[in-house]
């Protein structure tokens, strides 16, 4: 079947001159995989490189039937790039500039394949920050942080991607272009995962960069306490622009990946940061150190802009330290009201004890958002059937919580089984409703889930 979806893209390569289009085995097997480590079926590896081609592609693959996969970095949690029954991956790379920024309407507009970082360094020198920051913005692309509905550490000031994006540019499943305002339908193509249309460009909105910053890590004494302890500074008003959490396992891991310094790893951390005016973070940041000094907890505060960059960098040897752990990293991604994350820390660590699971949980917990994480070997077949009893009875538990399945990294192949636990039947028929409106043909991400109004 594939070598037949192989000899099915080859001519569809000879029919579109001019768009680098791959069929031989080295892209075959680049493109097969995404973060999660699974491997799916990929038939070949487009890349077009302006708008035209990328209509001419769609169109053409849409009236051959051959299904379309497309994808930024391929950096998701959840499979949502994998190519599937030999369909061909439409890769956003060369798609990759900042179109324009407009000062006065703080707007500015990128192609798809423009990462993160990429566009953070353009605007840094102007004066501006796109506020979604996912913890691999230094390789994941606008266009794959648009189709997951990408959060981040500063989720909890500044809230999540769909609140930037003003409008796209997309190609339909049938090669035509539909351009939205922000009244209309964007919204609808954020967090589809790829499966109502392919993004070409956004428009999106952007915000002066504070004047000052102010960060600090809390070593807090007990997994549960210190997620409790940040749901109550919360309570008594403490509004930072980034509230993680680090539990102590996964401290450890952090310690032992990059000596850094300054951590006693036999404690959970909180890390935490101010920004606004020097006043106004001044201000907030006494009361953080008064909360701190009435609930015995130590606070290591940077003192410059080199010790924030060595707190940060804490925060970001989270995901490289716990993926030198295991041969498989299983990520979920749960999102829960701040009330039921500490029971939730206690559940999984309970759930995972009796389940002999080696878990880490850390997360940006000030939104709510806990990533469980269990090192595991896929190859243990008697281990992985424990960690499938550990994913469903943490969904179980986390939607009768009032919970959902994913705060962040969406539904992809991973999770799509467990959707009726978040989604009534009749609003799966209507969801299958839009997308065969979209999609009549089913060419877009086949095998995928897409996530409407979320
Ligand atoms: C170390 C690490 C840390 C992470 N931290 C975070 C985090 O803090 N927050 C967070 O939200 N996520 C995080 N992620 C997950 C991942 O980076 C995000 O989901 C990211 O948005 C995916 O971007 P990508 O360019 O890699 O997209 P891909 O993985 O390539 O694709 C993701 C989805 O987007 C679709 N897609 C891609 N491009 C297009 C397009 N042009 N048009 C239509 N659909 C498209 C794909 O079909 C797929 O369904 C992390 C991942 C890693 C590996």
């Amino acid at each position: 079947m594939v070598d037949e979806s192989i000899r099915q893209i080859d001519r569809l390569a000879r029919s579109l001159p001019g768009i680098p289009i791959h069929t031989e085995s080295h892209y075959r097997l680049a493109y097969a995989y995404d973060a999660t480590g699974l491997r799916g079926e990929c038939g070949g590896v487009a890349f077009p490189g302006n708008l035209s081609d990328l209509r001419r592609l769609v169109r053409e693959a849409g009236a051959r039937g051959i299904p379309l996969f497309p994808r930024g970095a391929g950096s998701g949690f959840t499979g949502g790039s994998i190519p599937l029954r030999g369909g061909l991956v439409v890769s956003g790379e060369k798609l990759d500039r900042i179109r324009y920024f407009d000062r006065d309407r703080e707007i500015v507009s990128v192609e798809c394949g423009v990462v993160n970082h990429a566009l953070q360094d353009f605007l840094e020198p102007l004066g501006f920050f796109y506020p979604p920051d996912p913890a691999s913005l230094k390789f994941s692309t606008i266009g794959g942080n648009i189709a997951e509905n990408a959060g981040g550490p500063k989720a909890f000031k500044y809230g999540v991607t769909r609140r930037y994006v003003r409008s796209i540019t997309w190609v339909e499943a049938g090669g035509d272009l539909i351009e939205t305002a922000p009244e209309g339908v964007t919204s609808l193509l954020v967090g589809a995962e790829g499966t109502l249309g392919v993004i070409y460009s956004a428009t999106l909105s952007v915000l002066p960069l504070p004047e000052a910053f102010k960060t600090a890590l809390l070593a807090v004494d007990g997994d549960e306490r210190a997620v409790t302890e940040a749901v109550s500074f919360i309570s008594s008003g403490f509004c930072p622009s980034v509230l993680e959490y680090i539990d102590s396992k996964t401290m450890r891991c952090v310690a032992e990946y990059r000596d850094l310094g300054i951590l006693d790893a036999t404690r959970s951390y909180l890390f935490v940061e101010v920004d606004g005016s020097p006043e106004g973070v001044c201000e907030e940041f006494r009361l953080l150190e008064d909360l701190c000094r009435s609930r015995n907890i130590r606070l290591i505060t940077a003192r410059d802009a080199s010790e924030r960059e060595l707190l940060w960098e804490v925060r970001r040897s989270v995901s490289p330290s716990l993926a030198r752990r295991g041969v498989t990293k299983v990520n979920e991604d749960v999102s829960l009201p701040l009330g039921r994350l500490a029971e939730t820390v206690a559940f999984v660590h309970r759930l995972a004890g009796e389940l002999a699971l080696d878990c880490y949980i850390f997360g940006h917990c000030g939104d709510g958002n806990l990533h469980i994480n269990i090192m595991t070997d896929r190859r243990n077949r008697d281990e992985m059937e424990r960690v499938e009893r550990f994913v469903r009875d943490l969904f179980e538990r986390v939607t009768a919580s009032g919970g959902t399945l994913s705060g962040e990294h969406g539904i992809g192949l991973t999770k799509s089984e467990f959707l009726g636990m978040i989604f009534s039947p009749s609003e799966r028929v209507l969801q299958r409703r839009i997308k065969e409106a979209l999609d009549p043909r089913g060419i877009l991400n086949p095998g995928k889930y897409f996530m409407v109004g979320q």
